[in-house]
């Protein structure tokens, strides 16, 4: 689990002020159209419901954006991730996802026909694993593979 996940509730509301509010560096031309793109985005993965690759978010929000490049998807989505607003899910040997940040915890399924991740809402997974004694275990990672509904 990435370690944003602790101070990244809450405080998002006041990081709305776009990039807007650096007027003497930027024209105001490309501050909105910076702004823009970043809503675009935001949506695109709030629509998703599941973590998204930079080029799914490429795709998802290029129909709010036509403009949009892979290098400004890239550059939003290391803002949002500095803002608390994103996270990244990183599962074994495949490239990065992301999803908003701060969730409840849950678990995450990999379609291996059309490598889609999709959420897995809750736990409900039963550990009868035998700690050494004095151990305490705190945390799990743990992931499914298959195929998804859409691929059946
Ligand atoms: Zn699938
Ligand atoms: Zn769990």
């Amino acid at each position: 689990m990435p370690q944003s996940n602790a101070f990244t509730s809450g405080s998002t509301a006041l990081r709305d002020t776009p990039e807007a509010d650096q007027g003497s560096t930027l024209s105001n031309a490309a501050a909105v159209r910076n702004t823009r793109q970043k809503e675009a985005i935001r949506a695109a993965i709030l629509a998703a419901g599941r973590p998204l690759s930079p080029e799914e978010i490429l795709q998802a929000a290029q129909r709010g954006v036509r403009t949009l490049s892979l290098a400004t998807v890239y550059r939003n989505i290391a803002s949002l991730q500095r803002d608390g607003w994103l996270q990244a899910v990183t599962l074994p040997g495949m490239p990065a996802r992301y999803e908003v940040a701060g969730k409840a915890h849950h678990h995450h399924f990999h379609c291996n026909e059309c490598g889609k991740v999709y959420e897995m809402e809750g736990c409900g997974f039963e550990f009868h694993a035998k700690l050494p004694q004095g151990f305490t275990a705190t945390a799990h990672e743990l992931f499914l593979s298959g195929r998804c509904a859409a691929c059946h």
